[in-house]
């Protein structure tokens, strides 16, 4: 099938690259030209595992092309797949700019290709508010004109579930397809498109549009709540005196609960959990159905940061309140990307606290193995960001780790010993154990467990 991609980040690329890789004859449409002209090059402008690889068998292949026209890109689509961006604000309205000019864009060429052209499937793919694909469909239709009725095409949803850090291989075997549309020969077509990727049995859903909108939503908030849930329970253990790694092990053997995304520590970040969380709240608040358990998790994830904090300003003795300040002080930080294997630093944890660090005065230098480029972009000089984790723990006072990526997970301890002012770790990611850090002659502070103090 001949397939566009409106919108080249993360969703958008992955899905053209891997449905290049099946075959199809992929166009990538984005109105960056930069990141156009990049990717034609090879160059893929985000980070994943093992995109570049396939970005460059299938541009070789002649199967997956870049531009920045539309025309170009639609007019010989068989399917149309909008995957551009729908940030949201603070309280969770979502910026709809990006998916109106796409659907304008689609209108337009559908109107001058006029009733000959071959019938198009316009794929929403983006995360979107429940009914947007309904009025994509009625944007087109307006864009139409008269001419709407004779010009063949029909709408669809359907969301993605990658996890970036695991993109492809989320992909290409999907737990499941959900697809959303109002005519049976959509979703027919969908099904065909898809089908290379379920062989292992897993299912594609067709089913209305609403509901495979909200299956998105649902699902993300489902997994959002299990993260601030077993914070929550963390920050009870850790008042108590238990230990969240035990009561984890003992909770998660009950095959109801499973072990999966009940990890505790800085809360999730990234440019899905907190929108889509946000976007819920605002979907309760528009239709005037309350949404507690939403606000919760979102509150929750908020708090966490800001616990995690005030943990280093209490080490250090400074209140937040009053004047205090960390002048004099250098905090390194490990990890800046919002979780391992990918360069997003979106919502990340780290940002957050390391721009609280330099509000209080602190001296902050961090490291991140793929994400330092996008960090020193967004952050300005007051952070320095660093070639080499070893060098961002140099002369620290404390050492925050924010991202559980594999090479933090077994470091040289006495290098780290050795260079830091004082050895002290505030492990954000539960990496190591309490007893072994003090073993090892680290003052270690974690999440939902005891913190050890080694004595000077
Ligand atoms: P992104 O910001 O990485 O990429 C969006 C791209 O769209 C950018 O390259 C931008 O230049 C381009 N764009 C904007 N307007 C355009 C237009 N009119 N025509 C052509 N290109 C245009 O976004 P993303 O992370 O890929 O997310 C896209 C959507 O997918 C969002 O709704 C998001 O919630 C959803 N989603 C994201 C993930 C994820 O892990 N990132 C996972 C599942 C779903």
């Amino acid at each position: 099938m001949r397939l566009t991609m409106v919108g080249t980040g993360y969703v958008g690329l992955v899905t053209g690259v891997c449905l290049a890789n099946t075959g199809n004859d992929v166009t990538c449409l984005d109105v960056d030209p930069a990141k156009v002209e990049s990717l034609r090059n090879g160059v893929s402008p985000i980070y994943e595992s093992g995109l570049e690889e396939l970005l460059h068998h299938n541009i070789r292949a002649h199967r997956l092309t870049f531009t920045t026209d539309p025309v170009m890109a639609h007019q010989d689509a068989d399917m149309i797949f909008i995957c551009v961006g729908t940030p949201s604000d603070e309280r969770g309205h979502t910026d709809m700019s990006y998916i109106e000019a796409a659907a304008d864009a689609v209108g337009d060429v559908l109107k001058s290709l006029g009733p000959k052209q071959k019938p198009k499937v316009v794929v929403v793919k983006s995360t979107v508010p429940v009914g947007t694909t309904l009025a994509v469909k009625a944007r087109i239709i307006a864009r139409l004109g008269p001419a709407a009725k004779d010009i063949p095409f029909a709408v669809a949803n359907n969301p993605e579930f990658l996890k970036e850090g695991a993109a492809i291989e989320d992909f290409n075997k999907p737990d499941r397809v959900v697809v959303g549309v109002e005519e049976a020969w959509a979703g027919e077509r969908m099904r065909e498109l898809y089908e290379p990727f379920v062989r292992n049995g897993h299912p594609i859903y067709v089913m209305d549009v609403l509901s495979s909108e909200m299956v998105k939503y649902a699902s993300n908030a489902m997994l959002a709540c299990k993260i601030s849930f077993i914070n929550e329970m963390a920050n009870l253990c850790e008042a108590y005196g238990a230990d969240i790694g035990r009561v984890r092990e003992g909770m998660c053997a009950d095959r109801r609960i499973g072990n999966q995304f009940l990890y505790p520590g800085l809360g999730y970040g990234g440019s899905c959990f907190p929108k889509d969380t946000r976007a819920c709240i605002m979907m309760g608040e528009k239709m005037g159905v309350p949404t507690p358990v939403n606000k919760a998790v979102h509150e929750l994830n908020t708090l966490q940061r800001d616990r995690f904090f005030t943990k280093i300003m209490t080490h250090f003795g400074v209140k937040e309140t009053g004047g205090g300040s960390l002048a004099g002080k250098t905090i390194g930080f490990w990890g800046i990307a919002f979780k391992p294997r990918t360069d997003d630093i979106r919502e990340a944890p780290a940002i957050t606290l390391m721009r609280k660090a330099v509000g209080f005065g602190a001296t902050v230098k961090a490291f991140d193995p793929v994400a330092n480029e996008n960090a020193r972009k967004e952050m300005g000089p007051a952070f320095a960001i660093c070639d080499d984790m070893y060098d961002a723990a140099t002369g620290a006072d404390a050492l925050v780790v924010c991202t559980d990526w594999d090479e933090f997970k077994s470091p040289d301890w006495e290098r780290l010993k050795s260079i830091m002012r004082e050895p002290t770790i505030f492990d954000g990611r539960n990496l190591y154990k309490p007893e072994q850090m003090k073993s090892r002659g680290f003052t270690h502070a974690s999440v939902g467990r005891r913190k050890v103090t080694i004595e000077r």
